[in-house]
């Protein structure tokens, strides 16, 4: 149960839909954990991310339900390791090449943007996608990506800095000194710190 809870509490603290996504890699005591290992975790996890950023719900079109199928998992796990290689570059200060942008710009075509009009007859913009089942959930995260890449700013995202953590995050903090992804890692750094000094001391 408690490490249920770690699992949970780590998933949605980036501040990005995409790294959120990158985050559901995680290192839970010291080994690696993945929280996307069936087409039902991924399921699961789809809507706790649609709640955490109920901006990326506007996908229109076809309310067909999501097939949860092996493939789709492969799929999105297969962006959410070349978006950590993306943002590895980043924080790493690295140039990104166009190969390192070729899976973006495939999942980013996978839609479109549209009008539509609303039944008090205003017309708002929305996106389509052409493949519902891929489209559905890989644009949104393409398009939180492109946000990140392109609106962000670079120097305000970070890996998590506890050398045993991989998680990344966006700082929004209004001084932009965030450091650690959580509490949790914060205080593991500085009762490390402390032990340290007490062993030097
Ligand atoms: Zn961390």
């Amino acid at each position: 149960m408690a490490k249920e809870k770690i699992v949970g509490d780590a998933l949605f603290l980036s501040g990005s839909l995409a790294l959120d996504l990158i985050n559901t890699e995680m290192i839970v005591r010291r080994k690696k954990r993945d929280v996307l290992s069936s087409p039902d975790d991924l399921a699961q996890w789809w809507q706790a991310a649609l709640a955490h950023h109920p901006e990326h719900d506007d996908i229109a079109g076809n309310e067909t339900p999501i097939d949860w199928t092996f493939d789709l998992l492969e799929e999105v796990k297969r962006f959410r390791q070349s978006l950590r290689s993306l943002c590895t570059y980043l924080v790493e200060e690295q140039t990104t090449t166009l190969p390192d942008l070729e899976m973006l710009n495939q999942i980013l075509s996978l839609g479109y943007q549209s009008v539509q009009s609303t039944p008090q007859g205003e017309v708002i913009s929305v996106y389509r996608v052409y493949d519902q089942q891929k489209g559905k959930i890989l644009l949104p995260i393409a398009l939180s990506a492109l946000q990140l890449l392109t609106e962000a700013q670079r120097q305000r995202l970070h890996k998590c800095r506890n050398e045993r953590c991989i998680l990344f995050f966006y700082d929004t903090s209004k001084g932009g000194t965030r450091q650690w992804c959580s509490l949790g890692c914060l205080n593991r750094s500085r009762s490390m710190h402390h032990y340290q000094q007490r062993q030097n001391g």
